[in-house]
Protein backbone atom coordinates (compact mmCIF):
# COMPACT_ATOMS: atom_id res chain seq x y z
CA UNK A 1 0.00 0.00 0.00
CA UNK A 2 1.26 3.70 -0.55
CA UNK A 3 0.26 6.89 0.49
CA UNK A 4 -0.33 9.50 -2.28
CA UNK A 5 0.26 13.42 -2.72
CA UNK A 6 -1.31 15.47 -5.50
CA UNK A 7 -1.36 19.50 -5.35
CA UNK A 8 -1.46 22.23 -7.45
CA UNK A 9 -4.95 21.29 -9.66
CA UNK A 10 -6.19 24.38 -10.03
CA UNK A 11 -9.66 23.38 -10.45
CA UNK A 12 -11.28 25.68 -12.20
CA UNK A 13 -14.97 25.35 -14.54
CA UNK A 14 -12.94 26.65 -17.27
CA UNK A 15 -10.72 23.32 -17.24
CA UNK A 16 -13.57 20.30 -17.19
CA UNK A 17 -10.21 18.28 -18.75
CA UNK A 18 -8.46 18.91 -15.44
CA UNK A 19 -11.28 17.90 -13.20
CA UNK A 20 -12.11 14.50 -15.52
CA UNK A 21 -8.64 13.41 -14.90
CA UNK A 22 -8.90 14.12 -10.79
CA UNK A 23 -11.87 12.06 -10.67
CA UNK A 24 -10.01 9.11 -12.96
CA UNK A 25 -7.30 9.21 -10.72
CA UNK A 26 -9.70 9.35 -7.44
CA UNK A 27 -11.29 6.10 -8.91
CA UNK A 28 -7.90 4.39 -9.55
CA UNK A 29 -4.88 5.35 -7.99
CA UNK A 30 -6.46 6.97 -4.78
CA UNK A 31 -8.75 4.04 -4.54
CA UNK A 32 -6.18 1.77 -4.02
CA UNK A 33 -3.76 3.69 -1.46
CA UNK A 34 -3.95 3.90 2.08
CA UNK A 35 -4.50 8.00 2.38
CA UNK A 36 -4.30 11.05 -0.07
CA UNK A 37 -2.88 14.23 0.97
CA UNK A 38 -3.98 17.18 -0.88
CA UNK A 39 -1.23 20.05 -0.06
CA UNK A 40 -2.88 22.69 -2.00
CA UNK A 41 -4.56 24.62 -4.88
CA UNK A 42 -6.30 22.15 -5.20
CA UNK A 43 -8.88 25.03 -6.50
CA UNK A 44 -7.70 27.88 -8.92
CA UNK A 45 -9.97 30.19 -6.53
CA UNK A 46 -12.07 29.54 -3.75
CA UNK A 47 -13.98 32.49 -1.95
CA UNK A 48 -16.07 30.47 0.81
CA UNK A 49 -17.91 27.38 1.11
CA UNK A 50 -21.05 28.77 0.41
CA UNK A 51 -20.45 29.62 -2.74
CA UNK A 52 -22.50 26.99 -5.14
CA UNK A 53 -20.16 26.41 -8.61
CA UNK A 54 -21.65 23.53 -9.99
CA UNK A 55 -17.95 22.68 -10.66
CA UNK A 56 -16.69 22.59 -7.03
CA UNK A 57 -19.50 20.68 -6.22
CA UNK A 58 -19.05 17.89 -8.34
CA UNK A 59 -15.16 17.72 -6.80
CA UNK A 60 -16.49 17.50 -3.60
CA UNK A 61 -19.09 15.05 -4.18
CA UNK A 62 -16.02 12.85 -5.89
CA UNK A 63 -14.15 13.55 -2.76
CA UNK A 64 -16.95 12.36 -0.60
CA UNK A 65 -16.84 8.87 -2.76
CA UNK A 66 -13.43 8.18 -1.60
CA UNK A 67 -13.71 8.79 1.91
CA UNK A 68 -16.96 7.02 1.86
CA UNK A 69 -14.92 4.29 0.81
CA UNK A 70 -12.60 4.61 3.96
CA UNK A 71 -9.63 6.32 2.30
CA UNK A 72 -8.76 9.05 4.38
CA UNK A 73 -8.04 12.08 2.57
CA UNK A 74 -6.14 15.31 4.02
CA UNK A 75 -6.36 18.49 3.10
CA UNK A 76 -3.48 21.22 3.17
CA UNK A 77 -4.56 25.03 2.03
CA UNK A 78 -2.62 26.74 -0.82
CA UNK A 79 -2.45 30.24 -1.76
CA UNK A 80 -5.87 30.40 -3.80
CA UNK A 81 -7.91 28.24 -1.62
CA UNK A 82 -7.23 29.37 1.56
CA UNK A 83 -10.72 30.15 2.70
CA UNK A 84 -11.60 26.51 2.49
CA UNK A 85 -13.53 25.85 6.10
CA UNK A 86 -14.94 23.40 7.84
CA UNK A 87 -17.94 22.90 6.35
CA UNK A 88 -16.00 21.76 3.08
CA UNK A 89 -14.43 19.23 5.40
CA UNK A 90 -17.83 18.12 6.39
CA UNK A 91 -19.26 17.71 3.45
CA UNK A 92 -16.14 15.78 1.74
CA UNK A 93 -14.89 14.18 4.93
CA UNK A 94 -11.35 15.31 3.80
CA UNK A 95 -9.11 16.14 7.41
CA UNK A 96 -7.85 19.68 7.19
CA UNK A 97 -4.55 20.27 7.97
CA UNK A 98 -2.24 22.79 9.29
CA UNK A 99 1.03 24.14 7.15
CA UNK A 100 3.21 22.59 7.80
CA UNK A 101 2.40 19.09 8.92
CA UNK A 102 4.93 17.19 10.71
CA UNK A 103 4.16 13.29 9.58
CA UNK A 104 6.08 9.96 10.33
CA UNK A 105 5.67 7.93 6.91
CA UNK A 106 7.13 4.08 6.52
CA UNK A 107 9.64 4.98 9.04
CA UNK A 108 10.46 8.12 7.56
CA UNK A 109 9.74 11.78 9.57
CA UNK A 110 8.45 14.08 6.66
CA UNK A 111 7.51 17.73 6.88
CA UNK A 112 4.37 18.81 4.28
CA UNK A 113 3.60 21.86 3.18
CA UNK A 114 2.38 23.65 0.28
CA UNK A 115 5.37 25.39 -0.04
CA UNK A 116 4.49 29.22 -0.87
CA UNK A 117 6.16 30.24 2.50
CA UNK A 118 9.73 28.72 1.85
CA UNK A 119 9.03 31.79 -1.61
CA UNK A 120 10.73 34.48 0.98
CA UNK A 121 12.72 36.14 -2.09
CA UNK A 122 9.37 37.41 -3.02
CA UNK A 123 9.15 39.72 -0.07
CA UNK A 124 5.36 41.05 -1.53
CA UNK A 125 4.15 38.29 -1.86
CA UNK A 126 5.30 37.04 1.74
CA UNK A 127 3.42 40.11 2.78
CA UNK A 128 0.06 39.35 0.80
CA UNK A 129 0.04 36.19 2.59
CA UNK A 130 0.61 37.29 6.08
CA UNK A 131 -2.52 39.43 5.48
CA UNK A 132 -4.71 37.01 3.77
CA UNK A 133 -3.76 34.14 6.36
CA UNK A 134 -4.99 36.32 9.19
CA UNK A 135 -8.38 34.79 11.14
CA UNK A 136 -9.37 38.80 11.32
CA UNK A 137 -9.11 39.72 7.79
CA UNK A 138 -10.42 35.71 6.86
CA UNK A 139 -13.44 36.98 8.75
CA UNK A 140 -13.77 40.50 7.34
CA UNK A 141 -13.79 38.79 3.58
CA UNK A 142 -16.25 36.17 4.71
CA UNK A 143 -18.97 38.63 5.84
CA UNK A 144 -19.02 40.14 2.29
CA UNK A 145 -21.43 39.02 0.17
CA UNK A 146 -20.93 36.51 -1.91
CA UNK A 147 -20.72 38.38 -5.28
CA UNK A 148 -18.49 40.84 -3.81
CA UNK A 149 -15.92 38.05 -3.09
CA UNK A 150 -16.11 36.78 -6.32
CA UNK A 151 -15.17 39.79 -7.86
CA UNK A 152 -12.24 40.46 -5.21
CA UNK A 153 -10.63 37.01 -6.16
CA UNK A 154 -10.95 38.10 -9.91
CA UNK A 155 -9.32 41.00 -8.99
CA UNK A 156 -6.89 39.46 -6.76
CA UNK A 157 -6.12 36.89 -9.96
CA UNK A 158 -5.43 39.66 -12.25
CA UNK A 159 -2.78 41.57 -9.88
CA UNK A 160 -0.94 38.33 -9.13
CA UNK A 161 -1.23 37.49 -13.23
CA UNK A 162 -0.23 40.94 -13.71
CA UNK A 163 2.63 40.95 -11.29
CA UNK A 164 4.27 37.24 -11.38
CA UNK A 165 4.61 38.21 -14.75
CA UNK A 166 7.52 40.92 -14.57
CA UNK A 167 9.09 38.98 -11.79
CA UNK A 168 12.67 36.87 -12.18
CA UNK A 169 11.38 33.27 -12.45
CA UNK A 170 14.18 32.55 -9.10
CA UNK A 171 12.21 35.08 -6.80
CA UNK A 172 9.15 32.55 -7.36
CA UNK A 173 11.13 29.31 -6.95
CA UNK A 174 11.85 28.08 -2.89
CA UNK A 175 14.32 30.15 -0.97
CA UNK A 176 17.37 27.67 -0.40
CA UNK A 177 18.40 29.00 3.36
CA UNK A 178 14.52 28.88 3.98
CA UNK A 179 14.26 25.11 2.86
CA UNK A 180 17.22 24.78 5.36
CA UNK A 181 15.86 26.50 8.21
CA UNK A 182 12.53 24.61 7.70
CA UNK A 183 14.24 21.34 7.70
CA UNK A 184 16.56 21.56 10.54
CA UNK A 185 13.94 23.80 12.82
CA UNK A 186 11.25 20.28 12.58
CA UNK A 187 13.99 18.04 12.43
CA UNK A 188 13.03 15.94 9.10
CA UNK A 189 14.47 13.83 7.06
CA UNK A 190 12.16 14.61 3.56
CA UNK A 191 10.57 17.93 2.74
CA UNK A 192 7.46 17.44 0.93
CA UNK A 193 6.00 20.71 -0.95
CA UNK A 194 3.95 21.64 -4.23
CA UNK A 195 3.40 25.28 -5.29
CA UNK A 196 6.46 25.85 -7.26
CA UNK A 197 5.11 24.09 -10.10
CA UNK A 198 9.06 22.23 -10.40
CA UNK A 199 8.83 18.85 -9.87
CA UNK A 200 11.58 17.11 -8.77
CA UNK A 201 13.46 15.44 -6.62
CA UNK A 202 16.64 17.27 -4.47
CA UNK A 203 19.09 16.82 -1.89
CA UNK A 204 19.55 19.01 0.75
CA UNK A 205 22.92 19.23 2.21
CA UNK A 206 22.73 20.34 5.75
CA UNK A 207 26.12 20.15 6.84
CA UNK A 208 26.11 17.36 9.58
CA UNK A 209 23.49 15.07 7.52
CA UNK A 210 21.45 15.12 4.44
CA UNK A 211 17.76 15.60 4.01
CA UNK A 212 15.53 15.79 0.60
CA UNK A 213 12.98 17.91 -1.18
CA UNK A 214 10.38 16.28 -3.33
CA UNK A 215 8.30 18.78 -5.33
CA UNK A 216 4.95 17.79 -6.81
CA UNK A 217 4.14 19.26 -10.18
CA UNK A 218 1.09 20.92 -11.39
CA UNK A 219 -1.84 19.74 -13.60
CA UNK A 220 -2.02 22.04 -16.29
CA UNK A 221 -1.10 19.73 -18.83
CA UNK A 222 -1.14 16.51 -17.65
CA UNK A 223 -2.09 14.30 -13.89
CA UNK A 224 1.33 14.87 -11.20
CA UNK A 225 1.23 13.16 -7.77
CA UNK A 226 3.86 11.65 -5.58
CA UNK A 227 3.66 7.55 -4.70
CA UNK A 228 5.04 7.06 -1.05
CA UNK A 229 6.04 2.88 0.30
CA UNK A 230 8.85 1.48 1.62
CA UNK A 231 10.84 2.29 -0.95
CA UNK A 232 10.41 5.79 -0.64
CA UNK A 233 8.61 9.14 -2.01
CA UNK A 234 8.57 8.92 -5.96
CA UNK A 235 7.41 11.07 -8.66
CA UNK A 236 4.65 9.66 -11.19
CA UNK A 237 2.86 11.90 -13.63
CA UNK A 238 -0.49 10.55 -16.25
CA UNK A 239 -0.74 11.29 -19.77
CA UNK A 240 -3.68 13.38 -20.14
CA UNK A 241 -5.53 11.84 -23.33
MN1 LIG B 1 0.33 27.72 -4.82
Amino acid sequence: MATLFISDLHLEAERPDIAKQFFEFLEREACAAEALYILGDLFEAWVGDDDPNAHYLHVKRALRKLTDRGIPVYFMHGNRDFMVGQAFAHETGVEILHDPHRVTMYGQIALLSHGDALCTDDVKYQQIRKMTRDPAWQATMRAKPLGERLQIAAQAREQSRERTSKLDMDIMDVNQDAVKETIREHEVDILLHGHTHRPGMHEVDLGARRARRVVLGDWYTQGSFARWDLRGPRLETIERI
